[in-house]
């Protein structure tokens, strides 16, 4: 029964009265875009770029770099696709740009960090994403990961215009970044929420470190608040505010995030059906009051237990 009533259920993701939330795939490569594109998503939320530049041995060049991401980009179309920039660091060294070994990685010069240190890398991307989106026309948006400052944002939001790109964006997932969001989406055109990192940072707790897996739940209502904090300055900013971390693809989660005000969820696509059914059996008064329940709760077990309990039956 539930099978046929998750097959009942298409198109773009809403609440049950008609609140949009964009559904789209999370994508590593070109077999990933293929598979996603012929999908029922709404385009790409997080297309992770690292898989171009990890086992080169030198900087691939703009032409190349473009016809990967030709490739990745027709398959949608004119749905969006939002595009991570190079997220490496001393966890997941560039052969062609090291920064030698460091004691904290998680803690390090990665993602937007190392491109300040070495700005040749997210120039060179974003011309090769600028080429690529002028040949296919696709909705890119680019984003960047590891932003904690409204400078480092403005910095990005620099880089990106002078490609000639339209928009741009930045992950949250450093919680000074979530505290300060009025601040950081200020500088750019939309946020998404990275719940691995954000789980990461808010609860110190390595993401590597299988043992931790409890501390690492997204349902950790500090968690929650810290994505609360986030979606606050989105709305007083009026820029959106979507989630791309795993936690996009709890069904029950999503109807949580969405109550909290983000306005899109990217996960793997075989998740995207079961997020959408959840959301068609809630209005969105009914998801703020699960974001109220959960955030309420003193654990993340009470967290997930409660919300399940006032949800829908039919989930
Ligand atoms: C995240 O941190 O939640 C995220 C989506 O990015 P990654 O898992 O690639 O760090
Ligand atoms: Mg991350």
């Amino acid at each position: 029964r539930r099978a046929a009533a998750l097959a009942g259920v298409s198109g773009p993701g809403a609440t049950r009265d008609g609140h949009a939330v964009a559904l789209l795939a999370n994508i590593g490569g070109v077999d990933d875009a293929v598979a996603a594109g012929a999908q029922d998503v709404e385009g790409v939320g997080l297309f992770r770029t690292e898989f171009l530049y990890l086992s080169a041995t030198a900087l691939p060049s703009v032409e190349e770099q473009a016809d990967v991401y030709r490739k990745v980009l027709e398959p949608f179309g004119s749905r969006r696709v939002v595009v991570r920039t190079l997220d490496a660091g001393a966890d997941k060294p560039l052969a062609f740009a090291n920064l030698g070994e460091e004691e904290n990685p998680a803690l390090g010069r990665r993602g937007l960090r190392l491109c300040q240190a070495k700005p040749e890398l997210i120039d060179s991307q974003l011309a090769a994403l600028a080429l690529a989106a002028r040949d296919t026309g696709a909705d890119v948006r680019v984003m960047a990961p590891m932003v904690a400052t409204a400078e480092e944002a403005a910095w990005f939001a620099s880089r990106v215009a002078a490609a000639g790109l339209p928009k741009s964006g930045v992950m949250i997932e450093v919680p000074a970044a979530a505290l300060r969001s009025r601040h950081v989406l200020a500088e750019v055109d939309f946020g998404s929420l990275g719940t691995n990192d954000l789980a990461q940072y808010t609860m110190a707790a390595d993401r590597m470190e299988g043992e931790l897996s409890d501390l690492l739940d997204p349902w950790q209502p500090a968690v929650l608040d810290v994505v609360a904090a986030a979606c606050a300055g989105g709305s007083e900013t009026g820029r959106p505010v979507g989630v791309c971390g795993e936690s996009a693809g709890d069904p029950f989660l999503a109807l949580v995030l969405a109550g909290l005000g983000v306005s899109s969820l990217s996960m793997a696509p075989k998740k995207v059906a079961a997020v959408r059914f959840a959301l068609s059996l809630h209005s969105l008064e009914e998801c703020r009051a699960l974001a109220d329940t959960a955030r309420a709760a003193r654990s993340a077990a009470d967290a997930r237990e409660a919300v399940r309990a006032a949800a829908s039956p039919e989930l």
